[in-house]
């Protein structure tokens, strides 16, 4: 028998979510966010899974782009983080990459190469993010400058929000950044790409024009306060293992590492084949909820390499064999990335190549 771990992916689902997020701007065009390995769902699979829904696919480096060309999808794909050396330039133009430029020397590096074909650039705006792209003073004399460059087919202005997932102040630190976009860029006729999926299910004025979900095609919503969009999205990966053994302790006994949980009553403790070089977070807290046969339970004691416990106590039907559910289909990745003190954009990219992921529908 093969170990348990296991990511199941459901690809209708991402259809969906996808669908949902194109539905969003009827009037906009809907790329997707398939960056670190489709944020841990297999970019390829999701890849082929969009290939007839989204026209454009958007990625964090030449090197996710090449292996995306090799498989034989022959979409645009966008390098979100811009080239890092110029030497790309050229597989760029010969691959029908798109590109991001953020900074002054990549224009300079653009000007001074003779291009086999005229590449499409995503001119990045520095609209209060602070970490990537020009100054609004400076972007509207460069987005000229990149107009006038025979290596460059087309530009678009990009620009990344710092702050729509949070529901309380969104409307202003939105509507400011937006409102730092020289004037010019609001004319029509300049193409622009504002929204992230926070954007995209939260707020109205980023919606037109090139949209780029990325979390929410893996059906986990960004906001911190759901809406009724994001109550749409259906969850994409599950990620499962089994019990693979049951013991009752003693009260006062501690389970796992350094002890971290202690019985307060006679416990019958569970344990799974998951662990932290799985991907399931070692800051795990006590009492993270863990399904067992699709009833709620909890982690009890430090999470391990291979391995964690789970409280069987409550389920005397649960044993060896019972199904175990980390998150997915039936607990949210939101949810449990709250115990663990992180997000669920870093639950589904943690997961390690050790797990198989499993494809259906
Ligand atoms: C990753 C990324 C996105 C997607 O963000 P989500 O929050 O996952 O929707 C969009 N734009 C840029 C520039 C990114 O780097």
């Amino acid at each position: 028998m093969a170990r348990p771990a296991v990511a199941e992916i459901n690809l209708a689902n991402i259809r969906a979510n996808f669908q949902l997020a194109a539905s969003m701007a009827p009037n906009g065009k809907t790329l997707a966010v398939v960056k670190a390995n489709a944020y841990g769902h297999g970019a390829l699979e999701v890849a082929e899974c969009l290939a007839r829904d989204a026209e454009v696919f958007a990625v964090a480096s030449i090197e996710e782009a090449m292996t995306l060309r090799a498989s034989g999808l022959r979409h645009p794909i966008l390098l979100l983080e811009g080239f890092f050396e110029d030497s790309e330039l050229e597989i760029i133009s010969r691959e029908g990459f798109w590109t991001a430029v953020h900074r002054q020397e990549q224009v300079d590096a653009l000007r001074q190469l003779s291009l086999s074909n005229p590449v499409t650039v995503w001119l990045k705006v520095d609209t209060g993010m602070h970490r990537l792209g020009f100054s609004p003073e400076h972007a509207a004399g460069v987005y000229l400058e990149l107009k006038r460059l025979p290596q460059v087919s087309n530009v678009v202005v990009m620009t990344h929000l710092a702050n729509a997932d949070d529901c309380s102040t969104q409307g202003v630190l939105v509507e400011a950044q937006v409102s730092r976009l020289p004037a010019s860029f609001l004319e029509s006729g300049v193409e622009l790409s504002l929204a992230n999926s926070a954007g995209i299910l939260a707020h109205e004025v980023v919606r037109a024009h090139w949209q780029r979900p990325g979390i929410m095609l893996y059906g986990a919503s960004p906001l911190a306060k759901a809406n009724p969009f994001s109550e749409q999205l259906r969850p994409v990966m599950t990620l499962k293992s089994k019990v693979i053994a049951v013991r009752w302790v003693g009260q006062r006994a501690g389970v796992g590492y350094g002890g971290r949980f202690v019985a307060e009553r006679p416990t019958r403790i569970g344990t799974v084949a998951m662990g932290y070089a799985d991907g399931y977070p070692r800051q795990a807290a006590e009492g993270t909820p863990v399904l067992i046969d699709g009833q709620r339970s909890k982690l009890v004691g430090r999470v391990s390499m291979d391995m964690l416990t789970v409280d069987l106590t409550d389920l005397p039907e649960a044993g060896v064999g019972s199904d175990v559910e980390f998150w997915g289909e039936s607990l949210s990745a939101n949810e449990v990335a709250a115990y663990c003190d992180t997000i669920a954009y870093h639950l589904f990219t943690g997961v390690t190549q050790r797990v198989p992921r499993k494809y259906f529908n």
